[in-house]
């Protein structure tokens, strides 16, 4: 990693706590429709149509919610009342509103990168929820530039490496999701380092190791520094 210009970090369970908010909001929703259906199978049936509606609604809180009422239709057979549907606009709006908990050591290591190197933070989910997250994050000075995309495919990352005006060989990805974070960028010729969060979204995994010259483990945030600057 020795020509690194731009280091770009994910945001949601690599800047800051994230996926724990979605599964109290899960369990939340999932005991609300107990009286239909075990906890679990609601889960998974919530899954099923987020999956499906990510072509058309995207990544974040909005979609969720959205999914959120459809599962409704689906495991009541379409006799919720309106004040299920509530409960579930409810448990969205919650989460549009949860304070901003930064992960350890993530000021830290951004102060001791900003001088060295173009600092950009790369994430999907709604622009004005990001956005939100990142005025109260407190971190918006770090950063040189924020990209908010609607997926992290190659294609996505090459249209970043584009306007950042970077090579893929200079380019430094960091993050807690493999599939999103590290595969495309390691693909595309860039550098990745995998920060693993303890828990990921399912539809975030991945079955295979990742093995490739240009990828490294870090087991905190504050490890980053040391791969940098050995
Ligand atoms: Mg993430």
């Amino acid at each position: 990693m020795k020509n690194i210009q731009v280091i770009a970090f994910d945001a949601d369970d690599t800047l800051w706590v994230n996926e724990p908010y979605f599964r109290e909001a899960e369990d939340k929703f999932c005991a609300l429709l107990q009286d239909y259906l075990p906890m679990h199978s609601t889960a998974s049936e919530l899954f099923k149509v987020e999956i499906r509606n990510l072509s058309l609604y995207g990544y974040g809180i909005k979609g969720f919610m959205l999914s959120m009422i459809e599962t409704i239709a689906v495991v009541t057979e379409n006799t919720a009342s309106m004040a299920v549907v509530n409960k579930a606009i409810e448990f969205g709006k919650e989460l549009l509103n949860k304070p901003v908990e930064l992960l350890p050591g993530v000021e830290e290591v951004l102060q001791n990168l900003k001088g060295d190197y173009r600092l950009v933070v790369a994430t999907k989910g709604d622009l004005l929820d990001q956005e939100r997250k990142l005025q109260k994050s407190g971190l918006e000075k770090y950063f040189h530039h924020i990209e908010i995309m609607s997926d992290k495919k190659e294609k996505d990352y090459l249209k970043l490496l584009k306007h950042l005006d970077c090579q893929p060989q200079d380019f430094l990805m960091i993050g807690n999701s493999l599939k999103s974070d590290i595969l495309p960028v390691l693909q595309l010729g860039g550098h990745a380092v995998h920060v693993p969060y303890h828990i990921t979204w399912e539809h975030e995994t991945i079955e295979n190791n990742v093995e490739h010259e240009n990828f490294a483990t870090a087991e905190t945030i504050t490890d980053i520094l040391s791969l940098l600057k050995p």
